[in-house]
């Protein structure tokens, strides 16, 4: 797939499969496309050719996409009625609904604040919310985008155990991401981007975790 902007090439040509069950971190200085790669796989953006679910439709049909700053992304004034927005609108059964919302709130660990408004809620929480409402959609691939990176240190640590935990559910997760070295110990594959192309596709070996941050300019630090 490739991705332009205004007839300019940003993105490929990428051809990539990505497989349920996995975790993938997708790593890349400032500009190297991870943003755009990400909004491509979830058909927010446009993009040219195509990537294939192992069920043979559209990628991104599979795709829940998580935004970076969670406030951009609460719709509802409680927890609840976040939640369950998503649901309502493409139209499921009360019943359904009510069940997935109380499900995900219980994995995310938010059902005691079902009545809060999601403004009230901490950092940390308000990240889970904005996981939650896209996780009741029940999505084969969640996508996040730097999902810590408005979050302090005891929040990353509470986002990085969720992920943990929805990974055994045997969702596929990518997950972009400066926050290497909370995330890498729990990533089952890294794409490193470079200038719109990856660079490298494979284990999270320490070898290639220590090159990409001595090119930025950091001392990898385990
Ligand atoms: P990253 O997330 O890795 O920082 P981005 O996907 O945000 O990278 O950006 C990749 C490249 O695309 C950059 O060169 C950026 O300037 C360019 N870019 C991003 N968004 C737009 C846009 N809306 N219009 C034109 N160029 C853009």
């Amino acid at each position: 797939m490739e991705v332009f902007y205004t007839n300019k090439k940003i993105i490929g040509p990428i051809n990539i499969k990505f497989k349920n069950n996995e975790l993938v971190l997708l790593l890349g200085h400032n500009g190297s496309g991870k943003t755009t790669f990400l909004k491509a796989l979830a058909g927010v953006v446009n993009f040219k050719g195509e990537i294939i679910s192992s069920d043979g439709k559209p990628f991104y049909m599979a795709t829940g996409y998580v935004f970076q700053n969670p406030e951009t992304q609460i719709v509802g004034s409680t927890v609840w009625e976040d939640v369950i927005f998503g649901l309502e609108n493409i139209g499921l059964e009360r019943e359904e609904i009510e069940k997935r919302a109380l499900e995900t709130l219980k994995t995310t660990g938010l059902l005691n604040y079902k009545d809060f408004d999601p403004y009230s809620l901490s950092g940390g929480q308000k990240q889970k919310l904005a996981i939650s409402s896209i996780l009741a959609m029940r999505p084969k691939f969640l996508l996040l985008d730097e999902p810590t990176a408005m979050l302090d240190k005891y929040d990353r640590m509470i986002i990085k155990r969720l992920i943990e935990q929805l990974k055994k559910t045997g969702i596929g997760i990518i997950l972009a991401t400066h926050h290497v070295e909370i995330f890498y110990d729990i990533a089952d594959r890294i794409i490193l981007m470079k200038d719109g192309l990856v660079k490298y596709d494979g284990a999270a070996l320490e070898k290639v975790l220590r090159e990409y941050y001595e090119e930025g300019g950091v001392k990898w630090r385990k």
